[in-house]
Order: structure tokens, then sequence, then C-alpha cells
């Protein structure tokens, strides 16, 4: 078997992608076409354009102006059914999406219509495309302590089925996570799972920040942790996982080169990584991609791939049979 088949014929696991940012061009142009009097074009070819990133200020522009566009159920089901579309393409089983949900809110959706989409997408993507999806609900980094209470108490009380985690992304630069502390005892409260981001583009204190602050269960990004063998030591140790999306760190300049990235020394630590894309639509990758150059960059063996495989799964909130189906046939491979 070629190596890009066997990449392909594992069951994956995805457990860092942004419902917006995984928006494929099809499905912005659906989202488009819903909104014609909008400022994202209805036409692939200027869709095309729009979507051609100048540099990383451009892209989170962009994708606010995107986000914006939800404004409506049909909106939530369009991106929740898109990205089950593309995810089976790369035979993703499992997904954890992350959704701003409170972000829409504030664009004006109101809480019932968002909470009836997720339900009615989460359905769409099982029966038509074969993908499980849950929800992880995140406060977006820039937004302050009271915004972030919000998101939390919004998650806490309309808890829709299939929410099993509480997240925070975004910049990370100007907000520390301790920030957010209250806001995550809220959702801890109500029986939610703790994954921020954290070291994407911070040092290690921030990662220690999320896990003594935010008691956070695994860690976004958390490439950072590397600089810190305590660190390393403490996440292998306790079993923490790391989201590493490889393609993002180098389209957002989190890090420089493949050649500077660390997952290889994440893995050699024994810390648990995990492999996503985080906003594939806009980074133009996909979960097949990402494991390939796992193989292409740095080098690593099948045996190696399906390791990144298995650890998606077993650091995923999925329930246990899915959990056991899904590790059986990759040990089958
Ligand atoms: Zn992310």
């Amino acid at each position: 078997m070629h190596i890009s088949d066997f990449v392909h014929a594992l069951p994956k696991a995805e457990l860092h992608v942004h419902l917006v940012g995984a928006a494929s061009l099809d499905t912005v142009l659906a989202l488009a076409r819903h909104h014609p009097d909008g400022p994202v074009p209805t036409d692939e070819a200027a869709l095309r354009k729009f979507y051609e990133f100048r540099n990383f200020r451009h892209f989170i522009n962009q994708y606010g102006v995107v986000n914006d566009l939800v404004t409506t159920g049909e909106d939530v089901r369009t991106l929740v059914v898109g990205y089950a579309r593309d995810a089976a393409r790369t035979n993703i089983r499992y997904a954890e999406l992350t959704i701003s949900a409170t972000s829409h809110l504030r664009a004006g959706i109101a809480p019932d219509e968002l909470v009836e989409a997720l339900a009615a997408g989460r359905e769409e993507a099982l029966a038509v495309h074969g993908v499980a999806l849950q929800w992880i609900f995140d406060i977006p980094g820039i937004w302050d302590r009271d915004w972030g209470m919000t998101s939390a108490r919004f998650a806490a009380d309309h808890r829709p089925e299939g929410l099993v985690g509480f997240g925070l992304g975004g910049f990370e630069s100007d907000s520390p996570r301790a920030k957010f502390r209250e806001a995550f005892a809220v959702a801890r409260d109500a029986g939610l799972h703790m994954v921020p981001h954290a070291g994407e583009t911070t040092p290690p204190s921030e990662i220690w920040a999320a896990l003594h602050d935010l008691r956070a269960e695994r860690i976004g990004h958390g490439v950072s942790s590397v600089q810190d063998p305590d660190l390393l030591r403490h996440l292998a140790d306790e079993g923490v996982a790391v989201e590493v999306c490889p393609t993002s760190n180098i389209r957002t300049g989190a890090v420089k080169s493949f050649d500077e990235h660390h997952l290889p020394r994440l893995v050699e630590a024994g810390v648990p990584v995990t492999i996503s894309t985080d906003d594939p639509g806009m980074f133009h990758t996909d979960l097949d991609r990402e494991y390939l150059l796992c193989h292409e960059r740095f080098g690593f063996s099948r045996d190696e791939l399906a390791g990144l495989a298995r650890a998606g799964v077993r650091a995923s909130f999925a329930p246990a049979e899915l959990k056991d189906q899904l590790l059986k046939e990759i040990d089958a491979l």
C-alpha cells in the first residue's frame, strides 16, 4: 500500500478544528449565497481572491467577515454539514468541532435557533457522511472577562447534545490564560472538559497557566512546551495530550519552518501528540495532508503515524464504544 493510501485508510479523530475556519470554498460560497448582499463574494473566482491571505492580520480580518455572515440556523447547519462532508473525504470518523457560539449570538442568531441547527447538522453529519461530531464551545481570546463569562454561562445553560468541552482560542499574546479562570470554572461545574489553546505563540508559562488556572485536560497547540523540560515531563507523566496543527503553525508564523517544528521532540518526550488541521478551509489543508507531512517532513513511519491516530482517538471525548471500534480498525491496518 502506498503511504498516501495508508494515511487515508487510517480512521481518524480530529480534535482541534474551528467551524468557520474549516469551511471549504464550496461551503463559504453556499454561506455567501444565503447573504447575497453581504461582503463575501458569491462568485467562485472572486471568493478565491478574497481567500488569498496577504498576512496573518488579513487572515484574521477575512475570518471575522465570514464569521459575521453566520446569522441564521441554516448558516450554522451549512457549515457543520460542509465540514462533515470534507472530513469524510479524509476518513475522519469522529471530530470535536469548536464553535465560537457567543460570536454567532452577537451576530444576531437566536440561542434556540443555534442549538437546533447544531442538532440538525450533527444528525446529518452522521447519517449522510458517517462522521460523528461533538462540540467544543470556545471563548475568542481577544474578548474580555465578562464576555468570557457570558460564553461559559451560555454553554452551561443551553448545553446542546454533544457539547463535551470548553475552549479558548484566537490571539494568545494579549490574552493571559488566567484571565478566564472564573469562566472556565463555570464550564467545569457544568461538567464540560477543559481544552484551551496555549503555547501556540506564547511561552511555556502560559501552558502552565492553562494547566493550573484553567485546569486544562488537553492543550490546543502547546508547541512551546519543548522549551521547558519540566513541563514536557509533566505532560508526559500526566498524559495531557497536545493538539498539534503543523500547517497552521507555519501559515500563522507561530513556527518558522517545518525544519524548526518541534512535533518530533514532543513525541520523543512521551507527550501524547494528536494531529489536527485547525482551519483547513482557510489554510488549504486537510487531515490526510497533515499526516502525510509527518511522514515527509519528520520521517514518521507507518507505525508512528498509526500512533498519532491512536493518540487522537484516546485523547478524544468520544463514547467508549466508538473509541474501541476506531482503535481496533487502526490496529487492523
Ligand atoms: Zn485553533
